[in-house]
């Protein structure tokens, strides 16, 4: 389901319960270890709502071997690598292309191709209708004090850090409760809790966006690395090793070719 009234809704595939998160990462634990076929991604809650573009396969597992071509690629030329805090020395990547692939650092801009502008002013002229899950649940997380996402909006609003001094455990509590009375009023599963829309919203809007896309080339959805032969994507949120999607079912081993031969052909390409 795309999570419509963003904006950015084509980046957004679906939603996760941040307690569902704990089962994910057990899930992502073992799959790294037995580097069998990828199990469907599912991004981190913050992901979903201001990350960038991601695809349908978890890719843990080629970390390893990107975060060496990124070394790679950063030994021979450092004034071109990105660099942050929490990713590593060479965990952000640098904006290299040759005949064989193509590397990107993580994109912290604005949609650069006008898509997201024609989608802002979609959204301003298509509401959630007044009794639709969406605008109750808005009113409620409001009027508790609780930061909510106004998706008509299209930004996050925060009131609980400025007005209420109420601990997060406590937040989340309260919200809780809100989520299980109005899923229980609406009859909605509790997966999509913060995206269920019960209007001709998001129907409307995921039609807009099947007909209207970002250009290739917007930094939104550009990938963080592609390998052209295979047309591997892989994406990453931030640096190399967190948030990381695919675009195809690859195993490390077969990934690992690929890289190498990444390696080979960069050190061929000049700086
Ligand atoms: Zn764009
Ligand atoms: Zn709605």
């Amino acid at each position: 389901m795309i999570f419509a009234g963003f904006a950015s809704a084509p980046r957004v595939r679906a939603s996760v319960k941040p307690s569902d998160l704990r089962k994910t990462i057990k899930k992502k634990e073992k799959f790294m270890t037995t580097d069998t076929k990828p199990p469907p991604f599912e991004a981190p809650f913050n992901q979903q709502l201001l990350g960038n573009a991601f695809s349908e396969f978890a890719a843990d597992h080629l970390s390893d071997d990107l975060y060496r071509l990124s070394k790679h690629l950063g030994t021979r030329n450092p004034d071109a690598q990105a660099h942050g805090f929490l990713g590593g020395e060479f965990g952000y990547g640098q904006h290299f292309k040759n005949a064989v692939f193509e590397m990107h650092p993580y994109f912290w801009g604005d949609c650069e191709c006008g898509f997201e502008e024609r989608s802002e002013e979609w959204q301003r002229q298509h509401r959630h209708s007044p009794d639709c899950y969406q605008t109750h649940l808005r009113a409620e997380q409001r009027k508790a004090g609780l930061s909510y996402v106004d998706r008509n909006e299209n930004r996050e609003i925060k009131i609980f850090e400025e007005t209420v001094k109420r601990s997060y455990d406590e937040a989340r509590k309260v919200e809780d409760q809100i989520y299980d009375r109005l899923l229980k009023q609406f009859s909605l599963p509790k997966g999509g809790w913060a995206v269920h829309c019960t209007c001709d919203h998001d129907p409307a809007f995921e039609k807009w966006c099947s007909e209207n896309h970002h250009t290739p080339e917007c930094g939104i959805v550009l990938p963080n690395f592609r390998h052209f032969a295979s047309g591997l994507e892989v994406r990453w949120y931030k640096y190399i090793g967190r948030g990381m999607s695919c675009n195809q079912e690859i195993t490390a081993e077969v990934f690992k070719k690929i890289a190498d031969e990444c390696v080979t052909w960069s050190a061929a390409t000049a700086a």
